[in-house]
């Protein structure tokens, strides 16, 4: 284990309005928690700003010290910061806020905003943003990696619909960067995120949406390549409007898990289209043809898309990797379901993307598309926190299987 810095945070807590959490306080092991239970974060101190001010001041800090910071709104993605021993965590999930301007169809949040907050104040105006599968997933962190939503394939990541970030430099200038302001600062932080300074707020494009015909075909387990395969081949040609995912479930017999799925596995496809139930009908139909055990696509509001993929809410102990895929052909199909049935994987899926996803233009920012017309992900539960040694086997396995085929790669998810 490494040795935590220790820093005297006197000066730092007399200046801010929030909160200095260092190991010898009352706190610390709830103050250093992130969503991701699996991950050990032993950072110098932990800062909780209440306003941009806050942010400004802990950065100006932390480079007199010479710590580093390492910002986080929800902890979704804490694996992969490493050793935080010379670090000052700061977490912004005290900055909340979401601002809908309604005629403009924007949306202004702060840096703490989790998705389902956007999402409903959004809906409230008959408006939709490109949020992900999880409803507490940060709305920074998400846009700022890229941001791959149900909508994606009609409207590009979510990095593409950002208008203005305002954010604190490294050397502690609280700036705002849009198209005309700050150009170069714009253009990098668009994938770059925490790496040019800590975000205080966020300002992005919303669309007109308030319903999709929307839901999951589920299929016995021990169809999965025949279902996986069907699948993968009836995704050509599928329009923009339609954007689906096949995915293994092998839901655990835990209490958590809800009745009617506690110890069973599927294979599913989850679809998702923007346009009306007939047209959806009609291109689901192959899919349909195949006799699922139970079929819930509808026509359902946007709101509903937040827990179509069921992520858990609150902290979970996930282990989970993936990558993105060239092609998805049958041998890859028989190799994932080799690796993934009866193991410890929780879900393994296969999303497709293409469409608005793989274009890229010139007022996009430093990451503005994914070429790859699939992307995979599987992770399982690690019970105990720490412990993540067998989903994360499983799940490097996994990316050595898609490592073979990706012409781009990137952790998405
Ligand atoms: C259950 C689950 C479901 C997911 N679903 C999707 C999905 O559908 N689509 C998708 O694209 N991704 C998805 N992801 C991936 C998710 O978008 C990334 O893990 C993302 O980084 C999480 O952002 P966060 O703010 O919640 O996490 P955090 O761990 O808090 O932040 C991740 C990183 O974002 C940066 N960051 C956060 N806040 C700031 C800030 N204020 N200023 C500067 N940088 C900052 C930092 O580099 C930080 O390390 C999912 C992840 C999980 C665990």
């Amino acid at each position: 284990m490494t040795t935590t810095t220790l820093v005297d945070v006197r000066p730092l807590r007399s200046a801010l309005q929030g909160d200095v959490v260092t190991p010898e306080d009352e706190g610390w092991d709830e103050a250093r928690q992130a969503w991701n239970l699996t991950v050990d974060q032993r950072p110098a101190a932990v800062v909780l700003p209440e306003s941009a001010e806050d942010v400004r001041d802990t950065l100006r800090f932390a480079y007199e010290v010479g710590l580093r910071v390492a910002p986080q709104g929800t902890g979704h993605g804490a694996a992969a910061l490493g050793d935080l021993a010379d670090t000052i965590l700061l977490k912004t999930e005290r900055l909340r806020g979401v601002e809908i301007d309604p005629e403009a169809r924007t949306a202004r949040v702060a840096a703490g905003a989790i998705w389902i907050e956007v999402v409903e104040a959004a809906a409230e105006h008959g408006l939709a943003a490109l949020a992900g599968s999880s409803p507490d997933v940060g709305v920074v962190g998400y846009t700022l990696g890229g941001g791959l939503s149900w909508l994606a394939r009609k409207h590009g990541i979510g990095a593409n619909q950002v208008t203005a970030v305002e954010l604190v430099t490294a050397d502690g200038r609280l700036v705002r960067a849009d198209a005309e302001t700050n150009a170069d600062l714009f253009w990098a932080v668009r994938g770059g995120g925490g790496n040019f300074g800590v975000v205080t707020a966020l300002e992005f494009n919303l669309f007109p949406i308030t319903e999709v015909y929307a839901g999951i075909l589920w299929f016995p387990i021990d169809r999965a390549a025949e279902i996986l395969n069907e699948w993968r081949a009836w995704t050509d040609g599928q329009p923009e409007e339609m954007t689906s995912v096949g995915r293994l479930l092998q839901f655990p017999s835990i209490p958590e898990i809800p009745e009617p799925v506690r110890g069973q596995s599927f294979v599913v496809v989850q679809a998702i289209f923007l346009g009306d139930e007939a047209d959806g009908a009609a291109l689901l139909a192959p899919l349909r043809a195949l006799g699922p055990v139970l079929d819930t696509v509808t026509t359902t509001p946007i709101t509903e898309l937040s827990r179509l993929h069921m992520d858990p809410e609150g902290p979970a102990p996930g282990a989970g990797d993936g990558g993105m895929l060239a092609d998805v052909d049958a041998e890859l199909v028989d190799t994932l379901v080799d690796l993934a049935v009866g193991s410890p994987l929780l879900s393994v899926e296969i999303r497709h993307l293409g469409g608005a996803v793989a274009r890229a233009r010139p007022e996009h920012g430093a990451v503005s598309h994914f070429e790859a017309p699939f992307l995979m992900y599987a992770v399982g539960i690690a019970p105990t926190p720490g412990r993540t040694t067998a989903p994360a086997s499983r799940t490097r396995a996994w990316s050595e299987v898609s490592s073979g085929s990706a012409p781009t790669c990137s952790s998405a998810l």
